[in-house]
């Protein structure tokens, strides 16, 4: 009986969070997809993780689209993307056309064609609506680079997530090693530098702090302790939505 009372609670408190949308930015390795996937299951709210969409138009662009030059083959792929974050169990799978490719889009040249096509401005226009279009039905939380500048600039609460390099490096390290994927640890560092570098200072949305954004550093602090610091800003902002949180 209380088991059912807490779902309907939860059921009501999802219904009321339609519209809202939690955008966390930052670099890669500063923690904000962990952090953001604990958040969007304390709150029942759907999860994007932005990165994702350029990982699969990279994916794209590399193993299907091979017809016209390289900016056309990916605004092309952007446009017809299908894809989606979907929970399956524990995990949070990437699906793209139907097909579970979570852990072909962590391949180290995904991530660099992730970041090449990413700086394309049409691709970045086709995948704008794709993202605004998360959040409609119930919240969602969405990380990325420009969620809280481009992607939802007039969201109520946003967070950046930051962390030192040497740090980010070695969690990149070990969440490669966790899934079993294959690195070569002199690339890495040097692809995450070059992507770091490439995402900061492009024309088109590059990375940076909202002003309004709430700012975590996260080099010494734990995962939990992250989610805990959001949760309280969350419920201060979102209380009346949010109850169960
Ligand atoms: O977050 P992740 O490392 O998976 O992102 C892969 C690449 O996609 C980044 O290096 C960045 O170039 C691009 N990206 C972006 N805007 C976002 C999310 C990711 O340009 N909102």
């Amino acid at each position: 009986m209380g088991a059912e009372k807490g779902l309907d609670l939860r059921e009501e408190s999802r219904r009321k969070s339609a519209g809202i949308v939690i955008p966390i930015d930052g670099p890669a390795g500063s923690g904000k997809s962990t952090a953001a996937k604990g958040v969007a299951e304390r709150l029942g709210f759907d999860y994007l993780e932005s990165g994702a969409l350029y990982r699969a138009v990279g994916y794209q662009v590399l193993n299907k689209n091979r017809e016209g030059d390289f900016e056309s083959r990916a605004v092309d792929s952007a446009r017809g993307l299908r894809f989606e974050c979907r929970k399956e169990g524990n995990a949070w799978k990437n699906v793209l056309d139907g097909e579970d490719v979570t852990d072909a889009l962590r391949d180290e040249v995904i991530s660099d064609m992730a970041s090449r096509v990413s700086a394309i401005p049409g691709v970045r226009a086709a995948l704008l609506d794709f993202q605004r279009n998360y959040g409609r039905k119930r919240g969602a939380v969405i990380d990325g680079r420009d969620i809280g500048t481009v992607v939802f600039p007039e969201a109520r609460l946003k967070f950046f997530l930051d962390a030192d390099i040497e740090v980010r490096i070695q969690r990149r390290f070990a969440e490669l090693e966790a899934r079993g994927v294959p690195f070569h640890p002199d690339h890495l560092r040097e692809d995450l530098k070059r992507r770091d570098e490439r995402d900061r200072h492009r024309a088109s949305a590059p990375l940076r702090k909202a002003e309004d954004a709430e700012e975590i550093q996260t080099s010494e602090i734990g995962v939990d302790q992250v989610l805990e610091v959001m949760l309280e800003k969350i419920r201060l902002v979102y209380g009346e939505v949010i109850e169960d949180a």
